[in-house]
């Protein structure tokens, strides 16, 4: 490939964070990928964690996992969502590894002798990451999503690698800044100035957008765009409108509605605008899916999870592809999830509200990790069980369900996970020796199984039904796995393991017969990384397949 015609796309955030950045730099790949160019999607966090497999998810919501098993912000999984593509660690920057490394390459005298700085190593350091992942990739064109807003602090090193990138090829880097009009209740207008200012300020950095995207509650009205285009330098074709609207999969569609995908190939240089050559399926998604949506058939999917707030508002991409994951499903069934959000702890301080969960079609309980809300977890495990109601367990929503029925089908009545107690009699769910010792020696980034892993599945079982085929492969985010010495007793009691590693030794999916339950399905893996909207994940169709069983038609 010649690398000399490789094209850049920057994305910038200007105004506000939480404006849909991620959402604009996936939706601009997937109107390129359909007119057949080949797209590597980059994400920079500022941050100086080196990934974000040690931070809260209170920081940043649930952490994303790749194939290779970086753990990583969850804009990478829309990225995959929309482009139906799996990313690598080379396609994920921080601050934390671009330091990290400049900073072992001059432990390792590798800058022979010189006096190491910001500029021109830490912004060399960030070009040659960005130019890797391209190549790495093969890509025709790389996007390149800046994390953070104008003007932080953060940023500035990214912001000033893009533009010497510019500097140095010119006629190949396009900026785009995301912008945010508010539209202030008591005046009823939309506001440009804000955008302005924004755009102001990146000049200051020595950066001219080429085209601005401008979020807002509504359409741009052409006044507002002739508005901007004139006090930020840039034409009013090239201010893009994107109102709110119901569903993030349309954002691709009203992208094109403004000519975003021939404007950006233009602007590149690509001269005759190629066809837009398959959004066709993307379209066809799309428009199914709004009219589910705009119809009544529904499916009540209570998620009993762990939910953070943050001051008086709850953080809303807990659980984002689990999330995901249900709709692309329920779309196959033609219903419209509804998904109810249930603290596990309130299941633990008040047991009669366990009878309120008659009304949910299925429930699901997500990964997690410590001790908070596991005694609500497994109340809710056990109703579900003894009520033949559809239940879904992801990761620490397997280990449970594992502990749930060692307690109270088996009589082992102090089973628990050593995560929670490691001096109980009957560790159904412990820390395999190996990572034992990497925690011994506090090197917790390293601790966890992650990333993708095979595994075999049983013939005549749920899971090989809902799969079609023998060998899989999920990704993982766990430290702890069922206990070996228990499987014996696990299986002898009534647990089928459908779902085991390569080597036999651990247990991916545990599963109740059909004959005693019409769903209970576990797994160690995170099967919702990798549902795409137009490839829905099997496990989470047929989890819906049984819920939807049950619903009365509207
Ligand atoms: N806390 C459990 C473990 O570390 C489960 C992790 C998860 O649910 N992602 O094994």
């Amino acid at each position: 490939m010649n690398r000399k015609n490789h094209k850049y796309i920057f994305i910038i955030g200007g105004v506000m964070s939480g404006v849909g950045k991620g959402i604009a730099a996936s939706s601009i790949g997937n109107i390129l990928q359909a007119r057949g160019f080949s797209i590597n999607l980059i994400k920079i966090d500022p941050y100086l964690n080196v990934d974000a497999g040690t931070m809260n998810p209170t920081e940043h919501g649930e952490a994303f996992v790749l194939k290779d098993g970086l753990e990583c912000d969850q804009d990478m999984g829309n990225y995959e969502r929309f482009l139906d593509i799996d990313l690598t660690k080379e396609d994920y920057i921080t601050s934390g590894m671009v330091y990290k490394s400049v900073i072992e390459r001059e432990r390792n005298l590798g800058y022979k002798g010189k006096c190491v700085e910001a500029i021109p190593h830490i912004r060399d350091e960030i070009i040659y990451r960005i130019n890797k992942a391209a190549e790495r990739n093969g890509s025709d064109i790389s996007i390149i999503e800046i994390g953070g807003t104008i003007g932080d602090y953060q940023n500035i090193m990214f912001i000033e690698a893009a533009r010497v990138l510019n500097v140095k090829k010119p006629n190949d880097v396009l900026f785009i800044m995301m912008s945010y009009l508010p539209i202030p209740k008591k005046l009823g207008e939309m506001k440009s100035k804000p955008t302005q200012n924004a755009v102001r300020l990146l000049n200051s950095y020595g950066v001219q957008p080429d085209i601005i995207i401008a979020r807002s509650e509504r359409l741009l009205d052409k006044k507002r765009k002739e508005k901007i285009a004139i006090s930020c330098s840039v034409r009013t074709e090239y201010v893009i409108s994107a109102p709110d609207i119901e569903s993030i999969y349309d954002v691709p569609i009203n992208f094109e509605k403004d000519n975003l995908g021939n404007i950006i190939l233009k602007l590149l240089g690509y001269g005759k605008a190629r066809k837009n050559t398959n959004l066709k399926k993307w379209r066809n998604f799309t428009s199914k899916s709004g009219k589910i949506l705009a119809g009544k058939r529904e499916v009540n999917i209570a998620i009993v999870g762990k939910y953070f707030d943050t001051g008086d508002f709850i953080l809303s991409d807990a659980y984002i592809s689990i999330i995901e994951a249900l709709k692309f499903s329920s779309y196959e069934f033609g219903v419209k999830p509804l998904l109810h959000r249930l603290d596990s702890k309130e299941f633990d301080i008040n047991k009669n509200k366990l009878k309120s969960l008659s009304k949910y079609d299925g429930i699901l309980i997500p990964g997690g990790f410590g001790k908070d809300g596991v005694e609500g977890k497994l109340k809710v495990i056990q109703w579900a069980r003894e009520n033949k109601k559809p239940y879904f367990g992801i990761c620490y929503g397997m280990q449970l369900a594992i502990i749930e029925y060692s307690r109270n089908v088996l009589g082992m009545k102090d089973a628990n996970t050593s995560e929670i107690n490691p001096k109980t009699k009957d560790a159904v769910i412990d820390i395999m020796p190996d990572q034992k010792k990497k925690l011994k020696e506090n090197n917790y980034g390293g601790t966890m199984r992650l990333g993708s892993y095979e595994a075999r599945l049983k013939e005549g079982t749920i899971a090989r039904k809902a799969y079609g085929k023998n060998i899989i492969k999920e990704r993982h985010r766990h430290r702890y796995e069922v206990n070996p010495e228990y499987i014996e007793k696990l299986s002898s009691g009534g647990m089928v393991f459908s779902g085991v590693s390569s080597d036999g030794k651990l247990m991916e999916i545990v599963e109740l017969p059909p004959n005693k339950h019409p769903f209970f399905l576990s797994t160690q893996f995170h099967p919702e990384f990798q549902a795409r909207p137009l490839c829905p994940h099997p496990l989470f169709t047929a989890f819906i397949k049984v819920c939807v069983k049950t619903i009365k038609s509207p």
